[in-house]
């Protein structure tokens, strides 16, 4: 059977490449594979997926309301499609995610979702959440924090370069997302006071 995965992680951990290198791998083989992306920043139907060492395809893009189980089943009806990759999944909403399921359980076709599990406030995105509900697999895709531990938290950074602390879930326009452990998270959100040793040798 078919399942449905999510491969989740920070921002810059390079779950786009690993996204687009699956979905090549399926496509040199000959296979059929459809990509969507989320479509809050972009407009038209199609979008381009790029990650940021080079690589690129198109996608189609989701939006709220959208029925991904319609779409892919009537393309699956003229042109087998083999695999189903979903970047920036954290913006699914539940019942999309549900949607996706369905592909895998009754049209039987894997579905990889790529996205962040939380947002710069730690608190987790729709899509991320209904996928860590029910999604049969989940791989955590994994980056480090400036002191060398794993990242599992995102800080936003403003136009004035500083940590962004309240606001959207979602930000309009370019902001700039670091990739932090929790104990750092908390440091840079001014929840815990900084602790002078880490990263440092202790005496
Ligand atoms: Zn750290």
């Amino acid at each position: 059977m078919a399942k449905l995965y999510f491969n989740y992680a920070t921002m810059n951990a390079g779950k786009t490449t690993m996204l687009l290198q699956a979905s090549y791998n399926y496509r040199e083989r000959g296979m059929t594979t459809m990509l969507f992306v989320a479509g809050h920043y972009r407009k038209g139907d199609t979008g381009l997926i790029s990650s940021r060492i080079g690589l690129e395809a198109e996608a189609e893009i989701f939006r709220d309301g959208d029925d991904l189980y319609a779409r892919v089943a009537e393309h699956h009806e003229h042109t087998t499609v083999h695999c189903i990759f979903v970047d920036e999944a954290q913006f699914l909403e539940e019942e999309q995610v549900w949607q996706l399921a369905r592909i895998a359980d009754r049209l039987n076709i894997p579905v990889m979702c790529y996205g962040l599990r939380t947002d710069f406030q730690g608190k987790l995105f729709s899509g991320s959440r209904a996928l860590l509900a029910i999604a049969d697999d989940l791989r955590e895709v994994r980056t480090i924090c400036r002191c060398g531990r794993k990242a599992t938290m995102v800080v936003r950074l403003g136009p004035d370069g500083k940590v962004a602390k309240q606001g959207e879930q979602v930000a309009i326009g370019k902001d700039v997302y670091v990739s932090l452990c929790r104990q750092h998270w908390e440091e840079e959100m001014g929840r815990a006071a900084p602790d002078d040793f880490i990263g440092f040798a202790r005496n």
